[in-house]
């Protein structure tokens, strides 16, 4: 015998199938999905550092790993800053370790960033958004020191932000092609041909430097090619 359900019954079921519907809702996936990974660094951010570092509530610091930022008194650090508080301030995150280490000689958790309950696309690599915005460059400090597939992300997000020459590259890249100077590079670094760092080192002359930012070279911050960034 089929007994039909009464109507309030059938409402109460069409309302289960349908919240069950929407993604994140009642997801079992998207659940498990947002669980963080063994190891992270979870916790609300308390402080907004600068561009590239904040300190957690219970004291924990959190640095982005494998991006750099214009430090204090550069063009674009209040921009980095501003923006990197717009996405992380007041938030849960989570912090997942990508090289090897840890943490760095500070005692600051190294990892790629992302707001543990993400309302928008930016706010799931936080390291690759500000990258993405032309406010952080993609910064190697050793080998190894980031994931493969990290690293590869965020090399797409500064291939994005150097073709739209956005943020600080319009004016860096300006910069770098008014020098008399050549330039050269090494493994990590993009360097003045006179750079003291270089005189011990194999150098390789540079021909286009867009192409030397996309294999994961940045500019040395001792002879600073794009340009002297403190007045
Ligand atoms: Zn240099």
């Amino acid at each position: 015998m089929v007994t039909l359900p009464s109507p309030r019954r059938a409402i109460e079921w069409a309302l289960f199938f349908t919240i069950a519907a929407v993604p994140g809702c009642w997801d079992g996936r998207q659940m498990r999905h947002d669980e963080p990974p063994a190891g992270a660094v979870v916790g609300v951010v308390q402080r907004v550092d600068d561009g590239d570092t904040v300190t957690l509530r219970d004291g924990r610091r959190v640095r982005y790993v494998g991006i750099d930022t214009p430090e204090s008194g550069e063009p674009f650090n209040k921009l980095a800053t501003a923006e990197n508080r717009r996405l992380v301030g007041g938030k849960k995150i989570e912090c997942r370790q990508s090289g090897p280490d840890a943490t760095d000689r500070y005692g600051r958790y190294l990892g790629i960033v992302k707001v543990v309950h993400a309302t928008e696309l930016a706010e799931r690599n936080v390291n690759a958004a500000l990258v993405r915005a032309g406010l952080a460059s993609v910064y190697i400090a050793a080998a190894d020191s980031l994931g493969e597939g990290d690293l590869a992300t965020l090399l797409e997000a500064q291939h994005e932000a150097l073709r739209g020459r956005r943020g600080f590259w319009k004016e860096r890249l300006f910069r770098v092609a008014q020098l008399r100077e050549p330039l050269v590079a090494t493994r990590f670094r993009i360097h003045l041909k006179s750079c003291e760092e270089v005189r011990s080192h194999r150098t390789l002359p540079i021909q286009l430097v867009e192409a030397e930012l996309q294999a994961g070279k940045s500019f040395c911050k001792r002879c600073q090619p794009s340009g002297k960034t403190h007045e």
